[in-house]
């Protein structure tokens, strides 16, 4: 008998608790070959005063185990709580998302029978690297961060995740009509990556148009791989059009460790009253056996859970005058499904987990890629201004550039005002001044030296940023009508 495997469980608030013993007793009837490790976190743990949400120790039982099955938790309201789930995917550098988004129509209503789409999204990088700054009285920024080792292993799982489970096309989404570089970057390791991957058809969406067709028609996607927040929208409008939220289960994973989880909220209105539908949390443990290498198990309960679908055997959020037979609570639910193991089911498509794959999948670290040329070609430099016009901070600055820099523009909300700017351009008190080394490259003591001339104008600069080439391509975007 192979041995048990050790999982962090924790029960979590709201319906957390009944979820997890209904999806409990399905495991131990399927004969998952787990041992528990229970930790507590969320509401009575931010109420002890642990603003995270999570004590010391539950990290040691994580980082011991390396496999979380996670339960809702409730944030508390009012201010000084920091996010559970974005503290646990940073500190335990979960960088994928994945969340399958199937329909089970004729037994769930759906606008969209046979719907079956996986979404991939990147979990770490992005504009929630949570970089932000208020810079002057009008503007405050958020910098999206888009990393190419970051970009490489998310695709690389989504390919990978695709090839383990027979899936036939990965469709990237970004927007890199507009933002060329970042998510420029995401779009071209994509297309680096697929190489790999000749018999996986592949296909790049622009995310406007792609969310739009898979709102409406999402049965020509199959796998979908994305940066972090268009991942984090277009996986709530999959969920939702499959007919339930409620029925939704995720993956978070990483290098290291994984954790498992309900798409859903703690539902505080109906806890306690064994009325919660346990079947997105039990999806999630099915997730969690795959990564565990038990397949067998995994098969069994996801086939018993469509067949208890199918039978009608519903609860009450899922009940359709229609086609169930059956109201029944969170743990009779977990009953019927375990009476239905060794069942499969005859309408909704049964599932077929490769057996063969008896480890977690694992992607290998990103190749450290050759250094580049780099030069810096100008600068950027960020000034505040209140109520004063392009041409009367040209005049100031145009001197600033000495011998060594020439201003080339000056934008505002990254738009061209100077020189030739247009009356109608709305500005605000946040000025860029763009300057180029007039001989081809300057040193970082020469942009000493013209900061030096910037502080001695009394102008208030706020931040610059290098105007770089690597290989003699420029790192940087034109300013709009440049
Ligand atoms: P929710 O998902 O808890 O509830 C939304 C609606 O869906 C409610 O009407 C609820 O009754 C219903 N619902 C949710 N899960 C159900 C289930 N399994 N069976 C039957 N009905 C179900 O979202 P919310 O109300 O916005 O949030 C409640 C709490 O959950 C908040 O404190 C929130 O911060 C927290 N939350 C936690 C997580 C997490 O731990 N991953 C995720 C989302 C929200």
């Amino acid at each position: 008998m192979p041995a048990r495997v050790p999982i962090t469980v924790a029960y979590g608030d709201g319906i957390g608790p009944e979820i997890m013993t209904a999806t409990f007793r399905v495991l131990e009837a399927a004969g998952a070959r787990i041992e528990p490790e229970v930790i507590e976190i969320g509401e009575k743990v931010y109420l002890k005063g642990v603003s995270a949400g999570i004590e010391d120790s539950s990290w040691d039982s994580l980082r011991r185990t390396k496999v979380f099955l996670k339960a809702p938790i409730t944030t508390p309201q009012g201010g000084g709580f920091k996010s559970l789930n974005v503290t646990v995917r940073k500190t335990l550098g979960l960088f994928a998302n994945v969340r399958p988004c199937a329909s089970y129509s004729p037994f769930i209503a759906t606008r969209h029978p046979g719907m079956d789409v996986v979404i991939v999204r990147e979990n770490e990088e992005d504009l929630y690297a949570g970089i932000e700054h208020q810079q002057t009285d009008d503007v405050v920024q958020c910098i999206k961060i888009i990393t190419r080792p970051g970009s490489e292993k998310i695709v690389r799982y989504a390919f990978e995740y695709a090839r383990q489970n027979g899936r036939k096309k990965v469709s990237c989404m970004t927007k890199d009509n507009i933002m060329k570089l970042t998510d420029g970057l995401f779009h071209r390791v994509f297309d680096e990556i697929g190489v790999e991957y000749p018999e996986i058809e592949k296909e790049h969406w622009i995310i406007d148009i792609g969310a739009a067709r898979l709102a409406d028609t999402p049965n020509i996607f199959d796998v979908i791989v994305t940066p972090n927040l268009y991942g984090d929208i277009i996986s709530d409008i999959a969920a939702q059009i499959t007919g339930s939220v409620g029925l939704g289960g995720s993956a978070n994973i990483g290098t290291s460790c994984s954790m498992f989880e309900a798409i859903h909220g703690s539902a505080p209105p109906i806890a306690g009253k064994n009325v919660a539908n346990p079947s997105g949390l039990l999806l999630a443990a099915v997730m969690m056996l795959i990564h565990i290498g038990q397949p067998e198990e995994a098969e069994a309960i996801h086939n018993a859970w469509l067949k208890t679908l199918e039978d009608g055997v519903h609860t009450q959020d899922i009940y359709n005058q229609a086609v169930s037979k059956e109201v029944v609570g969170t743990q009779e639910f977990a009953e019927a499904v375990v009476a239905r193991l060794g069942k499969r089911p005859t309408t909704l498509k049964p599932v077929d987990y490769d057996k063969t794959s008896k480890a977690a999948l694992t992607i290998p670290d990103p190749v450290l890629q050759p250094a580049k040329k780099k030069e810096i070609v100008g600068i950027d430099v960020f000034l505040h201004r209140r109520q004063c016009s392009a041409d009367s901070i040209a005049e100031v600055m145009v001197p600033v550039g000495g011998d060594a820099f020439e201003l080339k523009m000056i934008t505002n909300r990254g738009v061209k005002v100077w020189p030739d700017g247009m009356p109608e351009t709305y500005c605000t008190d946040h000025w860029r001044c763009r300057y180029m080394a007039r001989a081809g490259s300057v040193t970082h003591a020469q942009i000493l030296e013209l900061m030096g001339r910037v502080l001695d104008t009394g102008l208030d600069f706020i931040k610059t940023e290098h105007l770089c080439s690597f290989d003699g391509t420029p790192g940087f975007s034109l300013g709009q009508g440049q």
